[in-house]
């Protein structure tokens, strides 16, 4: 091998973390460049955890650790894509690790879903964890009446964020705009619809119980949805099906007494949203019934030509994220996830040479924050069997980026002024009673890096 073996990774979040953890752990003085588009480090885990979640966002305190590692260079504020490109980097590194990630949401393909009062959960879910893009975002909470379209665990953080006071959420980061809004809040109905059954749904039981302990929840579950069809009873019965058993039994318990709580919080099953109405904004969504048909762990919801009608006024869809393809990235669209096989990124012509992929970008928008730790071990797995072949010549690693970038005029902040950033949230925080006060804007972020 010529020197060191130099990676740079696309994505300052948990796969892009874990993947540099992996690589240092390989012992043979990996050097690495993380870049990031945003000035802030750790991805998800600032700005797609709930706030009212702060022991998930502990990982944070390893990724420190890492980024103080010696060999690893922090590149905040560049744009792959727009300030360098992945060719770029391919030429700059030995390697080139793509963990930007999934932060697009999935549309319904309804008629309505764009009007007024209609939003993506990863809007919300960005607006109230002070993601800069979703700073300007803005919801109508004086509607009394909300409908979550999904039944995984982020429709459950929608819910959680509408239903907990704002006492609770200033004691969390939670962005100042979003707790001022949320103050104002009139919601007094939320309704989680699945299109699937209680068997199929894909909350975690400790998050579904959660919600049931609000104070100011009272979970409404009809028990005749609790009826399972055969395929599901068989699904609920097998051995690994422990989440869903302790969903079940959360749900019976729920049907007999949510809580007593101001806001009604409905799990409704077997409805698909088929359009969205409104004069000018959202007053109402049509739901649609369906049976499940298919072979156990496979079923399907199939429309059964029955239909109502809702009142309400906000809707929010929470039903999966996807990724964006970057310039010269083979990319499958109807996933939205690079082209990769076991972290290789896969063109026409078979694998790149050079290229990889973990984390959302690779397998799609599934499992929990550790999960990265497993995919991203496995792509630096093929990636540190290839580096023999890969890196027989130098190449000028981060110092090179860094010139680039500087010719280029861009403003990259290293992880130095990153903690600089940091201190001052932490500081502002402490000034209100709060654990931090986010900048929620990349400006006022790079007038802080920049600052001595
Ligand atoms: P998810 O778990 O995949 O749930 C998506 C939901 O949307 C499912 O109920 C799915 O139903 C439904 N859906 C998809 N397309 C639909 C359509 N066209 N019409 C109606 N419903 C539709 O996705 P997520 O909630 O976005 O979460 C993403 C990942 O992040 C998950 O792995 C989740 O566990 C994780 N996460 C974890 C936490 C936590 O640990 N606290 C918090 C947030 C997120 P089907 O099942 O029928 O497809």
């Amino acid at each position: 091998m010529a020197g060191a073996p130099r990676v740079a990774i696309v994505g300052a979040g948990p796969s892009g973390f874990y993947a540099a953890e992996a690589l240092f752990d390989l012992g043979i003085g990996v050097e690495v460049s993380m870049i990031d588009r945003l000035p802030s480090p750790f991805g998800l885990v600032r700005s797609g955890v709930a706030p009212d979640h702060p022991n998930l966002k502990k990982p944070i305190e390893t990724y420190d650790g890492i980024a103080r590692a010696p060999g690893f260079t922090y590149f905040g504020n560049v744009e792959v894509g727009r300030d360098v490109s992945v060719d770029e980097l391919l030429q700059m590194h030995h390697a080139v690790v793509l963990c930007y990630g999934a932060s697009r949401d999935t549309g319904l393909g309804i008629a309505g879903e764009t009007l007024a009062g209609s939003h993506a959960a990863t809007e919300f879910v960005g607006w109230y964890n002070g993601h800069p893009d979703f700073r300007d975002c803005s919801f109508d909470f004086s509607q009394e009446s909300a409908v979550i379209i999904g039944q995984g665990n982020v429709a459950l953080d929608v819910a959680r964020l509408l239903l907990r006071g704002v006492d609770e959420l200033r004691k969390t980061d939670i962005a100042e705009h979003a707790l001022d809004a949320l103050a104002a809040s009139r919601v007094r109905e939320i309704r989680i619809v699945g299109r699937r059954g209680p068997a199929q749904a894909k909350f975690t039981s400790r998050e579904l119980g959660e919600i049931g302990s609000l104070p100011s929840a009272d979970v409404r579950v009809s028990p005749a949805d609790l009826v399972l069809n055969p395929a599901s009873r068989e699904e609920a019965a097998a051995r690994t099906a422990v989440n869903v058993k302790k969903n079940l039994g959360i749900f019976a318990r729920y049907a007999l007494s949510g809580g007593g709580g101001p806001v009604a919080c409905y799990f409704n099953f077997l409805e698909s949203p088929l359009e969205i109405g409104g004069d000018g904004r959202v007053e109402r969504i049509t739901l649609g019934k369906n049976r499940l048909g298919g072979e156990p762990f496979s079923q399907r919801a199939l429309a059964t030509g029955a239909a109502r009608e809702v009142s309400c006024g906000l809707v929010f869809r929470a039903v999966g994220y996807r990724g964006d393809a970057l310039p010269g990235v083979p990319f499958d669209e109807r996933r939205g996830v690079v082209r990769s096989e076991s972290g290789r990124v896969i063109g026409e012509e078979g694998a790149i040479t050079g290229l990889y992929a973990a984390g959302w970008i690779k397998r799609g928008a599934t499992g929990i924050i550790g999960t990265n730790r497993a995919c991203s071990g496995e792509t630096v797995e093929v990636l540190a069997a290839d580096l023999p072949a890969l890196a027989q010549a130098p190449r000028g690693g981060a110092a090179a980026l860094a010139v680039l970038l500087d010719g280029r005029g861009v403003r990259s902040v290293d992880y130095t002024a990153w903690l600089r950033v940091d201190a001052e949230e932490l500081r502002r925080g402490t000034e209100s009673g709060r654990p931090r006060c986010k900048f929620t804007r990349v400006d006022e972020m790079l007038g802080v890096a920049v600052s001595t």
